[in-house]
């Protein structure tokens, strides 16, 4: 019962200080870079870390502080930052403070929470704000710690230092950013300002349907959106989020995936279908058949003698349908020797799958041409080397055959019905934003280009 009454009391305070942090939020708009685009998204009550400590706001100069706490005033500010092998004491006294003054000052700070935990493992290259002290003006310092949290120390008009802890203030920006591939999608993403882990997040959703090798074209497109955390006082990225929206745009096949969270609360991203980016292959790229022959060691039926069967045989009528394994391009469809009719399909830049001994191919099926998984591309048959109706069929790791049933490719679940009437009003949404961010940098464009001609005359 106690245990109950205690969490409601945590509730309460945890109410009070989201409303408290409520007011400052406020709606700003920045065009920063010509490749990107940014809306402050201030005006949405967007999930931030909850301040628990109440911790007051940083500002950017050591003045405004001093304002803030009221403490002496203080000299010139200057800058400096950790160097390596060097404690705080060492840089202090580097800047001159007197010991008697680095003493208070580390004392004072080893006072705070976890204080002496913070001095021990200051981070290289750390940036401190400083004014040493004179007759007339106090000693002050900002150090700036930790990616969020600054710490102030000032001289109080009886010399005393004090120190608290301060929250850099942070902004989050809604980013499109649009690039046209050069050589690879890699450098051209990285050209464009786009943040690492945002660039490792699109080649991971996209490496299920893209082959990064062999599919993208000089002039191919891409755009991504997703939201920056900045901090406001230097204006740097601290971090980013799970990417909104992705497209690429291979010699005119269009590939969007959205974001949307699964029952765990976890990004997942479909296309404006529904399809889940987590392509794997299928095992059993028929329907109604019957499995004959597995995989491994076996006396060949027409051969006669023992030989390593590649792949995996499924015995239908003929003219039963033969599905793509996966998303891919047509890489084969004809002739092949004791194969008879057959058609390879390049998934990624690794796998393959490979399908034989078909009476015929779909009308769809030319060689270049992109396919998606569960289409049909051709019929059961007995061509080439066969001894009745069947489909042999070979998945192909790094172009070697591979055990089809022991192929380990995530599969994402597509969406249901239920979910797929919200998953559309989210992609609206997304689009919408997208809209937004694209006027921003066309109007950023006009500006800049009457910029010059201004210049010009
Ligand atoms: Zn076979």
């Amino acid at each position: 019962m106690k245990k109950v009454l205690n969490i409601r009391y945590l509730q309460k305070i945890l109410t009070v200080l989201v409303l408290c942090a409520l007011p400052n939020f406020y709606l700003s708009i920045k065009i920063s870079a010509a490749s990107s685009i940014h809306i402050e998204q201030d005006i949405i009550p967007v999930k931030r870390p909850i301040n628990l400590n109440n911790l007051e706001e940083s500002s950017d100069t050591i003045y405004n502080l001093t304002q803030k706490v009221g403490a002496k005033l203080t000299a010139e500010v200057k800058k400096t930052k950790l160097k390596e092998n060097e404690n705080l004491v060492m840089a202090l006294t580097r800047v001159k403070f007197k010991p008697k003054d680095i003493h208070s000052i580390v004392n004072s700070i080893s006072k705070l929470k976890n204080g002496t935990n913070i001095l021990s493992k200051l981070p290289l290259g750390m940036d401190i704000h400083y004014s040493t002290p004179t007759d007339i003006t106090g000693g002050a310092l900002k150090l700036n710690f930790s990616k969020t949290k600054d710490i102030f120390v000032w001289q109080d008009f009886h010399e005393t230092y004090t120190s608290k802890v301060f929250l850099r203030p942070t902004k989050s920006e809604n980013t499109l950013i649009k690039g046209i591939i050069k050589s690879s999608l890699y450098l051209s993403a990285v050209k464009s300002g786009m943040p690492e882990n945002t660039l490792l997040e699109m080649i991971n959703l996209l490496g299920f349907s893209v082959d990064f090798q062999r599919e993208i074209r000089e002039g191919d497109t891409f755009e991504v959106m997703f939201t920056k955390d900045i901090d406001v006082l230097r204006n740097s990225l601290i971090q980013t989020k799970p990417i909104d929206f992705v497209s690429i745009n291979l010699s005119g096949t269009k590939l969007s995936f959205y974001k949307y969270h699964d029952e765990y609360g976890l990004p997942q991203y479909y296309d404006e279908n529904g399809k889940s980016s987590k392509r794997t292959i299928m095992k059993t790229p028929i329907n109604g058949a019957k499995l004959t022959s597995r995989y491994g060691k076996r006396k060949h039926p027409v051969l006669g003698y023992t030989k390593l069967h590649r792949g995996i045989d499924f015995a239908a009528p003929a003219g039963t349908p033969i599905f793509a394994a996966g998303d891919g391009i047509i890489e084969k469809a004809g002739w092949n020797g004791s194969y008879g009719r057959y058609i390879r399909i390049r998934h990624t830049g690794t796998y393959k799958t490979a399908y034989a001994h078909l009476s015929g191919f779909h009308k769809r099926i030319k060689i270049g041409s992109r396919v998606s998984q569960g289409k049909i591309i051709g019929y059961v048959g007995s061509s080439g080397r066969s001894t009745g109706a069947h489909l042999h069929y070979e998945v192909l790791r790094n172009n070697k055959q591979v055990n089809p049933m022991n192929i380990k490719l995530p599969a994402g679940k597509n969406l249901n019905k239920k979910d797929l009437s919200a998953f559309k009003q989210k992609i609206k949404q997304v689009l919408n934003q997208k809209l937004v961010l694209e006027q921003m940098i066309e109007n950023k464009k006009i500006a800049t280009y009457s910029k010059k001609i201004n210049k010009f005359y």
